[in-house]
């Protein structure tokens, strides 16, 4: 192989070229009809009611956590195995984190160890759980619903990793990551490692239509024209700032590659699942490498394939020098530096903890050839022969 595998990698193809190219052309380029039109479109994917682009999936959550009205002085649960802005968003609002270990086979956060979180403080201290569909595995969120509702707190899921994954519910309906039914709100990405991308954006989808309005007005400076909201109205040009807002608009033309990239992305899908299903066919052989949990009913992914393995630092080094570029997903949120001053340390989550010590993630994207998954898999079974 000449070129490097990457671990996660985007497809862009020429209809997504002439897509941007014909926005490009247009008389809107920022938020525009496009915009909107993309809107449209992932609702309808994902099955919620209303959905909202912003300039990325980082500002979906500061927009998110800022709707929850987070504050200072309230404490929203979390996990500590997800990209960092998961529990950012919290602290950008001024509110406190407080890290749950994850459940060592699902990956995502433990629902008894939330439970148990809930029961040992007073009722008032948490205001709402940050759940993430790690890798593209789906949270039971209606189980955490009927947890959460006991306590009288907000569901923000984050699913970045799992558009199109969904989970079969005690009545038997398939629900979609995202889709509004037991979660307040969800939160997606397209960054070019996601399923979809738009370069930088990001996505959140509701069925909540105050909480989607006050979004769309705290995504443009808190601004609103609309002559129902307004206290004044001093004629055609006025609009009101109402509170504090951001700039997190995103561009027509990035929505217009995010709409030609969402017309793929069932298929894309599939060939992710088909992807694992090789993997774990060749590796689940193997008793020291430790597959991703499926399980009836849970409908995966598939963002990341993470495998656990004996000696994974040489194992990282030694597919790097064979150009396989894999990664680590995550280092434990609470030993970042930020956190650790903030007075978490290594010890507070034994089961994160040990999982870092032994996870990677393998190459998996659409466009990732039957050749270069077999050169993968032959170099990892090389490394342990
Ligand atoms: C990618 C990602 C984000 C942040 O998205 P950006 O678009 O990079 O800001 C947040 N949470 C998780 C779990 C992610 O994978």
């Amino acid at each position: 192989m000449n070129h490097n595998i990457p671990y996660g990698k985007q497809d862009i193809t020429q209809d997504d070229i002439d897509a941007i190219a014909s926005v490009l052309k247009s008389d809107f380029i920022t938020q525009g009809p496009v915009t909107k039109a993309f809107e449209e479109d992932f609702a309808a994917y994902i099955g919620s009611k209303y959905a909202i682009a912003v300039a990325n999936g980082t500002a979906a959550l500061h927009l998110s956590a800022l709707a929850l009205d987070v504050k200072e002085g309230q404490t929203i649960i979390t996990s500590p195995l997800t990209f960092a802005a998961s529990a950012n968003c919290i602290r950008f609002c001024g509110g406190s984190v407080q890290f749950v270990d994850i459940d060592p086979a699902t990956l995502c956060i433990d629902l008894n160890q939330v439970e148990d979180q809930l029961k040992k403080d007073r009722k008032s201290k948490y205001k709402g759980v940050i759940p993430v569909d790690l890798a593209g595995y789906p949270v039971d969120t209606e189980a955490l619903r009927s947890l959460t509702d006991q306590y009288g707190l907000w569901i923000l899921e984050d699913s970045c990793h799992a558009p199109g994954a969904c989970f079969t519910d005690s009545k038997g309906v398939n629900q979609n990551c995202g889709n509004g039914i037991y979660s307040d709100l969800s939160i997606f990405s397209f960054h070019p490692v996601k399923h979809i991308t738009t370069g930088e954006g990001g996505m959140i989808t509701t069925n909540d239509s105050d909480k989607a309005k006050r979004i769309k007005r705290l995504r443009i400076h808190g601004v609103t024209k609309d002559p129902d909201l307004l206290i004044e109205n001093h004629g055609g040009w006025y609009y009101e700032m109402q509170e504090l807002g951001y700039n997190y608009r995103i561009t027509d033309f990035q929505c217009a590659l995010g709409i030609s990239q969402l017309k793929r992305a069932g298929k894309s899908l599939n060939r992710r699942k088909e992807i694992a299903k090789k993997y774990t066919e060749v590796f689940q052989e193997y008793d020291f490498i430790k597959i991703p949990e499926t399980r009836p009913g849970m409908s995966h992914a598939w963002h990341l394939y993470i495998i656990q393995v004996p000696d994974r630092k040489n194992l990282y080094d030694y597919l790097q020098l064979n150009h396989i570029n894999t990664q680590v997903h995550y280092i434990p949120v609470h030993l970042q530096p930020y956190y650790k001053k903030l007075g978490w340390k290594k010890g507070d989550f034994p089961y994160v903890e040990k999982y870092y010590e032994h996870c990677l993630s393998i190459p998996m994207y659409s466009s990732l050839s039957e050749e270069q998954q077999s050169y993968t898999i032959r170099k990892i079974l090389e490394f342990y022969k």
